[in-house]
């Protein structure tokens, strides 16, 4: 039996200091943080709004909590007071509800643009289109409490390892011209979330500076019944 402590120090010989390991830990118990968090890990990621204030109220204070999942409008004020970063803003919408619960709590929130770069249907996020459009708005230049601190994305569901490559190098592409459109001189925007326990290699390599990895650190999720 591999423990959380030995996995999560086996991630950090395999990837480079400068980027962040997300432990993603989503349907994990509270004991299974602690382990991680005793190992020296802050940073934890979760995709349901509920149970990440479960385990936060639970849990210590000093632990960067970040928002993965599909987000609904109605669940920001529950994350609102606390969350340390939102992967997953995928429409303007989104973003204007952040933005009002971050005024109310008098606080600004970082969040990353999801990107669409799979070619499966069913994940959420923006075409490069869409997000040049809002990012040119006078409704997103009046956000003050929200800041965009880069991208993120998910590959496809595949053993393709060309293909897995092709989609992050997809994703690195949208960061530079946004970058360059919108962010030049605006140093905050720097991160790209992307790759997971099987494909994180490859992303580093395609300039990932922020690696989510759930598995890889806790072990497989029991399957769903
Ligand atoms: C579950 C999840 C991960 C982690 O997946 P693993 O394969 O367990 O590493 C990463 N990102 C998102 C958005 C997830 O939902």
């Amino acid at each position: 039996m591999v423990t959380i402590a030995e996995s999560l120090e086996r991630l950090h010989r395999s990837i480079p200091g400068e980027v962040k390991i997300v432990a993603v830990s989503k349907t994990r118990p509270v004991g299974a943080i602690m382990e991680a968090y005793a190992a020296g890990q802050r940073l934890f990621g979760e995709n349901k709004a509920q149970e990440l204030v479960q385990k936060q109220s639970q849990l210590p204070k000093d632990i960067q909590w970040h928002f993965i999942g599909h987000l609904q409008t109605n669940k920001v004020r529950y994350i609102a007071p606390f969350i340390g970063l939102i992967h997953s803003i995928d429409s303007l919408n989104l973003l204007v509800e952040v933005n009002r619960e971050a005024l109310k709590n008098r606080r600004a929130i970082d969040c990353l643009l999801q990107f669409h770069i799979a070619s499966e249907q069913t994940k959420f996020g923006f075409s490069p289109g869409e997000a040049g459009m809002m990012l040119d708005s006078e409704n997103f230049r009046q956000l003050e409490n929200v800041r965009i601190t880069g991208v993120m994305g998910m590959g496809t569901f595949t053993d393709d390892t060309a293909l897995t490559r092709k989609e992050f190098r997809t994703l690195y592409g949208y960061f530079q011209s946004i970058k360059s459109r919108f962010f030049y001189r605006d140093d905050a925007f720097r991160e790209i979330s992307m790759g997971m326990s099987d494909d994180y290699a490859i992303a580093i390599e395609e300039g990932s500076t922020m690696v989510r990895i759930g598995t890889s650190v806790f072990g497989s999720r029991s399957p769903v019944r």
